[in-house]
């Protein structure tokens, strides 16, 4: 839940930061990550700011869930040839800096190890 300043995807999906949108629907948004960790690397966001992680997604709004993976799907037919990682980082000691639930779709020749 949202209990401080807006989250940077919120900002981003306000329009008051610029991101390189890829898909745009009624729920979520997807753009290209910052800081590429693969050829392809794309965020899949919910556009509301009530869960701030998978885990709270998956409690609150499975159908909301769902359509993230669908979209992941659609993304990765469209720019990875339908292969792809899925990663939700989960806690700050798994990684997650954004407390904003997003989906990390990675594809387009992973390297090995490259995301840890
Ligand atoms: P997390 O570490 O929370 O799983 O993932 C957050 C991701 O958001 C990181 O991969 C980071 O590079 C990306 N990110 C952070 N700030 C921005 C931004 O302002 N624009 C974009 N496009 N990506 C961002």
């Amino acid at each position: 839940m949202s209990d401080s300043a807006p989250s940077i995807f919120s900002r981003i999906i306000a329009g008051e930061i610029p991101a390189d949108i890829v898909l745009d629907d009624d729920r979520v948004i997807a753009i290209r990550d910052i800081a590429p960790q693969a050829p392809v690397h794309l965020l899949v966001i919910p556009k509301t700011d009530a869960y701030r992680d998978v885990s709270e997604l998956a409690a609150g709004d499975p159908a909301l869930l769902a359509h993230v993976v669908a979209t992941a799907q659609k993304l990765a037919d469209e720019h990875s040839g339908g292969q792809y990682r899925l990663v939700f980082n989960t806690g700050a000691e798994a990684g997650q800096t954004v407390f904003h639930v997003h989906a990390h779709v990675l594809g387009g020749g992973l390297e090995e190890g490259k995301l840890a």
